[in-house]
């Protein structure tokens, strides 16, 4: 045969993700850790590739991670599931609620693969902007949205081009918030898990650097989901490990959608090594943290650049009249993420906080000189 028939047309519509190997020194691009795993840990990774059978299936649901997880929430295994990567979990939760004629809300500017695992679902993918000074989630009308049911439609200021039929299956809020950092007060969470039976999944994934949680709300609500990453906190991107909280009858669909073999054998028992030394990673977001408010400081000392206030391992920054930022700063010799080409955020760029170093470069690269250079 020399054609193939073409796939389903909104499979036909995506665009494949990819991204060509950084070629600067400085990449704070992805929200990554600056530091490789801590040595202690790295040893124990080379004692368990002598160990792992290779040769076997991994444990399905990953049980003893699962109950390590579970343990630092005062949870039990039972109300943890483990994916591969975050990612996954964001697709086997939209593959258990989504499909045609549903539709799952959420709140832009935000993490590009919520619309990409709708749309890989069929799923119709409704918007309420942020606020567009604070970038807070715009309780009112997402409440208003939820409680209308199929009335959504008429809500000021969502966009339905992709939305789905009647009342959002799903909403998914973003705390912090990637790209801007946002984090969302927990009152406005408990609105949201109030105002509806839709599933309500806060993603997590920077939770570490914040500082605050609603994990422990769990108990109290039956809707609730919150996703969290081994890949940011604890240094592991490159095993790809995520995981969700949640009830365990809340949690059921999603093992009913998830591969088999999702997380690997490896994997699994890398993640565990590093609860087992949690507190090494602990010293590590304190580090984080400092280093955020010590770049937000220097950048927001430089003329004509705004700073938006950031919870998590990354700051959402601009400089007034200039236009190409990311293409000055990877002049300068540091990789960020360009997040203005949307209609949210024009003009910003999203820097990792990265290692002392690597601040030193970013603010040695950042337009403009500072107050007291
Ligand atoms: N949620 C958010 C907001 C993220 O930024 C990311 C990573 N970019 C994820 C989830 C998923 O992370 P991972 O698949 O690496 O666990």
């Amino acid at each position: 045969m020399d054609r193939v028939v073409p796939p389903r047309p909104d499979v036909a519509r995506l665009v494949p993700y990819d991204v060509p190997p950084p070629t600067v020194p400085v990449v704070l691009a992805t929200n990554e850790s600056p530091y490789n795993l801590p040595p202690p840990v790295l040893a124990r990774v080379h004692e368990l590739v002598d160990a792992l059978a290779f040769n076997r299936y991994p444990d399905p649901t990953a049980r003893a991670l699962r109950e390590a997880i579970g343990a630092r929430y005062g949870l039990g295994a039972d109300h943890v599931i483990v994916g591969n990567g975050g990612d996954e979990i964001l697709l086997d939760l939209l593959l258990a609620w989504g499909g045609p004629g549903r539709s799952c809300l959420s709140f832009p500017p935000g993490f590009a693969m919520y619309g990409i695992c709708c749309d890989v679902t069929g799923t119709g993918y409704v918007e309420i902007e942020r606020d567009t000074e604070t970038f807070a989630v715009p309780i009112e009308a997402a409440v208003e949205m939820l409680q209308g049911g199929a009335a959504r439609q008429a809500v000021a200021g969502s966009s339905d081009e992709r939305g789905g039929e009647g009342a959002p299956v799903i909403v998914i809020a973003c705390s912090p918030n990637n790209p801007t950092g946002t984090l969302t007060p927990r009152a406005d969470i408990e609105r949201l898990l109030a105002a509806t039976d839709a599933v309500v999944l806060v993603d997590e994934a920077y939770a570490e650097f914040s500082g605050e949680t609603v994990t422990d709300l769990i108990d109290e609500h039956a809707n609730l989901i919150v996703l969290r990453t081994f890949s940011k906190a604890f240094s592991l991107a490159g095993l790809r490990v995520g995981y969700a909280l949640g009830r365990p009858e809340t949690l059921a669909p999603l093992y009913k959608v998830k591969m088999p073999y999702n997380e690997d054998a490896f994997a699994q028992a890398v993640a565990l090594a590093c609860l087992e030394n949690a507190q090494l990673f602990e010293a590590r977001w304190a580090e984080t943290r400092a280093e955020r408010e010590r770049l937000a400081e220097a950048l927001s000392a430089k003329p004509g650049t705004t700073v938006l206030p950031s919870a998590a391992n990354y700051l959402c920054a601009r400089v007034e009249g200039v236009g190409d930022l990311a293409g000055l700063l990877l002049d300068g010799g540091v990789l960020v993420r360009d997040v203005g080409g949307g209609r949210h955020l024009r003009g910003y760029v999203r820097v990792t906080v990265g290692s002392p170093a690597e601040n030193d470069a970013v603010i040695a690269a950042w337009p403009g000189r500072g107050e007291d250079e």
